[in-house]
Order: structure tokens, then sequence, then C-alpha cells
């Protein structure tokens, strides 16, 4: 019998995996510069927390959602996002005002697997509570694109747009509606469907959004607050240096989200996987599952798909291998104090060969072997191109000297 990981979904094993760990924990430091604390969330919620908070005619609730019942026949959901979760916490928590939350954690979508689009994936985002404030907009668009930027992902477009609120939305709509009433006959079946339903989801249709370079842009029926939310957002980039491209068919197909609309797209990936995060402001969010009205306003970054922007970049994880002449107990202390003195070492608890020892470093690809050969003998590292003889105390100012 040999089992496969299910469809969709991957071993994400060293040394692959370093370039993950590095990446999460930068996302951890910045997120914690930011001001935004780690918060840790249920992987499942209750499935009408999902069709409340994103929306029973989206496609993800419709069709992706891993729903099951309980053993007490409750009808529970593999989180698809983080967002709703987050605002339930927010609600529940009884906290007041201004609240801040940076997650990161594995979400699920039952979607047709390749590459960028998995069934359990990895998203990292923050949720900004309790503030209207365009600052607010503009901390969260520039915290996802430093993090996206010091990850070293080069090409990083940031897409823009607004698309208004409950006052000016509405004019809109029925603005768009009639016009795409107008073209019915050019569009496919499942957008026709979708003109009474919601028909700001046309717009981000992969098949029709090409065809609608002359729809009505929610940009010129904003009210004049909605004008002036969007207007600030932009001069608060411009003053941080954050370049962004306006974008009429970027939209949100629901209710409850308000005012700025944004994307993060690597430029160097396939079109239909290069998105690799997005967000905007949600003010109708908290009441759409029940909760006091609270604006906020986040994104969520999907890290496989920085990775896979990332390229296959091979880091070692070890800083050094120690290979020992005088077997693995003897070996034990000094590793022990090597990596109390913040080495990240490793070594061979099966008594193998030297030789063999070595060839696990080489395997390994370690910038660094340390040759041990037992108490009160100095350390012997090798490099490439060099050999030092040294006290194993002083091995790790060696190694961060290097
Ligand atoms: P969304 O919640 O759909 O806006 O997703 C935010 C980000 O998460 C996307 O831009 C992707 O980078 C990532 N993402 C969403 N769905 C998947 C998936 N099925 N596989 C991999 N990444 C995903």
């Amino acid at each position: 019998m040999s089992f496969q990981p299910p469809k969709g979904t991957d071993d994400i094993l060293a040394p692959e995996s370093q370039a993950w760990r590095e990446t999460l924990r930068l996302w951890e430091d910045v997120s914690e510069r930011y001001g935004y604390p780690l918060i840790v969330l249920p992987i499942f919620e209750s499935t009408e927390l999902f069709e409340r908070g994103v929306g029973e005619t989206t496609e993800v609730v419709t069709k992706q959602m891993y729903t099951f019942s309980d053993r007490g026949d409750r009808s529970m959901t593999l989180r698809p996002e983080g967002t709703a979760g987050v605002v339930r916490a927010y609600l529940n928590s009884g906290q007041q005002g201004v609240w801040k939350g940076a997650y990161s954690g594995p979400f699920f979508r039952y979607e047709r697997p390749q590459a960028g689009r998995r069934r359990q994936f990895w998203q990292v985002g923050v949720e900004y509570l309790g503030t209207a404030s365009s600052l607010a907009d503009i901390e969260v668009i520039e915290l996802g694109y430093r993090f996206i930027s010091s990850t070293g992902l080069g090409d990083v477009a940031l897409l823009l747009n607004s698309i208004g609120d409950s006052r000016c939305r509405p004019q809109y709509v029925e603005a768009l509606r009639n016009y795409l009433r107008g073209i019915q006959s050019e569009l496919s079946p499942e957008s026709v469907e979708l003109i009474d339903r919601n028909p700001l989801r046309v717009l981000d249709s992969k098949t029709d959004g090409p065809k609608l370079m002359e729809a009505p842009r929610t940009l010129d029926h904003l009210c004049d607050p909605c004008v002036e939310h969007f207007a600030e957002v932009k001069r608060g980039l411009e003053g941080l240096r954050i370049p962004y491209k306006e974008d009429a068919s970027l939209v949100r197909g629901l209710d409850y989200y308000t005012r700025t609309a944004f994307e993060y797209v690597a430029t160097g990936l396939d079109t239909a996987q290069n998105a690799v995060g997005g967000g905007g402001r949600y003010d109708g969010l908290a009441e759409a599952i029940g909760g006091r009205a609270t604006p906020g306003v986040g994104f969520a970054l999907g890290i496989d798909r920085i990775m896979l922007a990332l390229g296959d970049p091979q880091r070692p994880y070890l800083d050094a291998y120690l290979v020992s002449e005088t077997g693995p107990e003897d070996a034990l202390p000094a590793v022990s104090r090597l990596r109390e003195d913040g080495v990240r070492v490793d070594f061979d608890t099966e008594g193998r060969s030297v030789k063999a020892q070595f060839r696990t470093a080489g395997r390994l690809e370690v910038p660094v072997v340390l040759v041990w050969r037992g108490r009160g003998q100095l350390v012997s590292a090798q490099t490439e191109d060099e050999r030092v003889e040294l006290p194993l105390e002083e091995v790790s100012t060696w190694l961060n000297k290097r």
C-alpha cells in the first residue's frame, strides 16, 4: 500500500522548505514592525460564518468549500479565507475600538489544481478593524507591498481601485447592469446569469472581463466622500513612494466591500496565477455576520504563489555539519554547546564512519564542516577554500565573521 498526498496538496520538504521558513520569518518580522500582533484562529468554523461572511453567491462558497458535518451534526467548513474568522474573533473578544491582527496558516479550497492553485495553500494576512481612516488603508497596502518586496520578488505591481460605498454603489451597479444588458449577446451564459444577481462579478470574469473596456467605471460614479477617501489613499501611497496603477476592473462583488480594493501582481508569473495577494476595505462585513457595525481593511497574500514566483532559491538550513572522529556520544556536548551559541549545526547519531559523515555533510550542502577530534582538541573548521583550527568556544564567532 502506498499513500500519496491528497490531490492539490503538497509535501514541502527541505531544502525547499528553508525558503518558506525564511519568508514566513520575514512575515513575522514585517507584520510585527507595523504593529500587528499574531492571532491564531480555528482552522474550521461554522459553515454559516463563511456563507454570510464570504457571500452566498461567490464561487468560493458555492463550489469550493470543504464542508462536513461533525459528530454533533453541526455543519463545519475548513476555512477558505481569513477575514470572516478574524472579524468574528474581534466581535467575540468584546474589545472595542481600533484593533489589529496578523495571521499565517493553511487555507482550503476545492479548486482545479495547477501550479499556484492548490487545495491546501498558505496565506498570511492582516486585518485593521475599527477605523475608517484612509491612513489605515495606506498602512495596510504599504505593509503588504514592503513585505512582498522584501521577499526578493522584484517585479510586483500594485493595482488599485475604489468601488464606492452603500451611498454611491447602487447607482453604479444600475449603470453597469444597463450596459451589460446592451451587450448581452456577446457575453458568456455565466455572465448573463450574473447581470441581475451580481453584475459586478462580470467585471472580473476571466472570459468576459477583457471585453468590458468600455463598461462604466466605478470611479466615475463615486460620491464625494468616496472620491476624497480614494484621493487620500493615492496621496498617501505617493508620499511613501509606492507605485500603483489604477485598475477599473478590480472589483469585489459583495455589498460589504467598500471603497478601496487592491491587488499585488507578480508580473513574472502566468496570468492565471499571477495575483500574489489582494485586499480591500469591508466596512459592511461585521454587520453581515451579525455583529455591530465595524469598519475594516486588510489583505491576504498567498505564500505558495510567492514561493513559486521566487523560483527555487535553495539555501542550506544548516551553518555547519559536525563530523566526529570520536563517536557520537563524545560529540554530543560539543554540538550542544554550538547550538547554545546560536549555530545551526547537525551531526550523525548513528556512529557512522568519518567518510560517511563527510558524505552527509556534502549532501546537505553545508558551507562549513567541523571536525571534532575529542575533548581538549581544537576543532578543525573546513570550507571549500580554507581550513582553520579553533577552540570550540570560538567557533560561533568565527562562523559569524565569515
Ligand atoms: P483571495 O482570498 O482569493 O483574494 O486570495 C488571496 C491570495 O491567496 C491570492 O492572491 C493567492 O495568492 C492566494 N490563493 C488563493 N487561493 C489559492 C489557491 N487555491 N492556491 C494557492 N494560492 C491561493
